[in-house]
């Protein structure tokens, strides 16, 4: 199917999301589109089809009648991963170091067109709930092979969604020399054999490896950074703060500022991974980071749940990277409580993912701003940690925005910026009788009273219905294949036992932590 292409776009008599209006809502206007960007917002009656003939625009002018409608900026999912598509649903909560072994253990070998249905797959489930953009933090059971890459951003290209794909790689694992140290065999399991396991040359094959990966990564982002009329982005994604050297580190970053691009990676998710860091380091993940000068505003973190140190805090804050906060995966793997309020009063910019479908399991960022303005009220003897509507919302807009690099660019209605806009029916039961903006946005809307979506100026939602992908045919695909893989199956004893030495090795790091405090 063609995507549809609108040279200029009329949103006519709509409500829209304006933060200095009351009750957050500025009533019947207008919003010009022309190509990708938002030309002018403007009360109706100042802008309309006969203004615009009248100022000289010439050429179709497609009109969207907003009566009954309620315009947003779209939601930017900044943290997922999209091959656990195939497992939503699949496990039970467990910590994050078991679960990985279970992944590592059950995923099998995907094919490209693997890659291209579970990306296609995420798309369709965030554009027809309202998200416009997704950092996609892919990776792949074995080695990488450019189709894989070529796969995803080819299902981003024709979904129409605003994209950017960071591939995972990694060239050491910490996790594993703190578990020798402990007396816990990890190495042997499937989870330390894909990070080297006792292979006797370890350093050279590490180095081999990052050299030929970044080598066929620097062809890939030539070929698709800034592609789709700058829609789609090809970031870098070393994997873990546990996981990688400081050469890693480095030359991914050097990469990804020759392609103007970004670097993503996972961030002490968990207390275990802090753990090891600081074991193996003796000092903590953000002043690692600091010191060989990769914390930097290209930077995006996912997690970042045991940034806690004040002078870690600070460190973040003064050097401008961007932590993305996951609320339901750190429900669903127990991993902690990210310290938003104390990020935020820091003026350190807080994106907000998903992540992954396995860990989530979903790919509804409504249902993450929910968690995200409520989880925090835990902290029920100070109140004033808790997080307001307003910041969960911004967190899904103008945070993602910072994430993707489109800082002052995305994540608001607003003159000048990419047309990334979502059309919410106001005549349903969810968000009548609209009471206040980010209340109905934060605590009622759920995506299902998305009505029309726009990115990048270009309709690819209209009542929705997905113009771009045959959803049903995806679909049908998509559940045929995944009942051929691996984690359907009954594991076997060998999957078993690496999970319950992971147990093991999970316990006993646990209680030194816990003990110590
Ligand atoms: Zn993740």
């Amino acid at each position: 199917m063609e995507q549809q292409t609108t040279s200029h776009l009329l949103i006519e008599h709509v409500d829209l999301l304006d933060p200095q209006a009351p009750r957050g809502i500025a009533t019947d206007h207008s919003i010009w589109i022309e190509g990708n960007r938002i030309r002018r917002i403007a009360p109706a009656s100042a802008l309309n089809v006969s203004t615009l003939i009248q100022s000289g625009v010439r050429g179709n002018i497609e009109v969207i009648n907003g009566r009954g409608l309620f315009a947003m900026p779209g939601l930017v999912n900044a943290h997922t991963h999209s091959p656990e598509n195939y497992m939503r649903g699949a496990t039970e909560c467990m910590p994050l170091e078991p679960w990985l072994v279970w992944l590592y253990g059950t995923c099998g070998e995907y094919t490209a067109r693997d890659h291209y249905l579970c990306a296609a797959m995420s798309a369709v489930e965030m554009l027809l709930s309202g998200v416009t953009a997704s950092l996609d933090h892919v990776w792949h059971g074995g080695a990488w092979q450019r189709e894989y890459l070529d796969a995803a951003m080819q299902a981003y290209r024709d979904a129409g969604i605003r994209a950017a794909v960071a591939p995972m790689f990694d060239d050491h694992d910490y996790v594993l020399d703190v578990a020798d140290a402990l007396g816990h065999d990890l190495r042997g399991s499937v989870y330390g054999q894909s990070h080297g396991g006792y292979r006797p040359d370890r350093d050279a094959y590490r180095r081999a490896v990052l050299h030929d990966t970044l080598a066929m990564l620097d062809e890939w982002m030539r070929d698709w950074h800034g592609s789709a009329e700058g829609r789609l982005q090809a970031f870098l994604g070393p994997a873990a703060g546990q996981l990688v050297t400081e050469e890693c580190m480095q030359a991914s970053l050097a990469l990804a500022r020759k392609h103007g691009a970004g670097v993503h990676m996972h961030c002490v998710e968990t207390r275990v991974q802090d753990y090891c860091i600081r074991q193996v380091r003796g000092k903590s993940l953000m002043q690692w980071l600091a010191e060989i000068d990769v914390l930097t505003p290209e930077l995006s973190l996912p997690h970042s749940v045991w940034v806690r140190d004040p002078a870690d805090l600070d460190l973040l804050a003064a050097r401008g990277a961007v932590p993305v906060h996951n609320p339901a995966a750190n429900l669903k793997l127990g991993s902690g409580l990210m310290p938003m309020r104390a990020m935020l009063d820091r003026g350190i910019t807080v994106a907000l993912g998903v992540d992954g479908a396995c860990s989530s399991d979903n790919q509804n960022l409504f249902d993450a701003i929910k968690l995200a303005a409520l989880i925090h009220n835990l902290n029920h003897h100070d109140p004033k940690t808790w997080i307001t509507a307003r910041e969960a919302f911004e967190a899904a807009t103008l945070g993602g925005a910072a994430a993707l690099l489109l800082r002052d660019q995305l994540g608001a209605l607003r003159e000048g910026w990419l047309a990334d806009v979502v059309l919410l029916d106001l005549n349903t039961p969810v968000l009548a009788p609209h009471n206040d903006a980010f209340g109905m946005l934060v605590h009622c809307e759920t995506g299902q009273s998305v009505r029309h979506v726009i990115v990048n100026g270009h309709v690819v939602v209209r009542d929705r219905q997905l113009l771009t992908l045959n959803a049903a045919e995806l679909v049908a695909e998509f559940t045929e294949r995944a009942r051929a893989l691996p984690f359907r199956q009954p594991l076997d004893a060998k999957t078993q036992d690496d999970i319950a030495r992971c147990w093991r090795f999970w316990w006993d790091v646990m209680t030194r932590v816990t003990r110590s405090e």
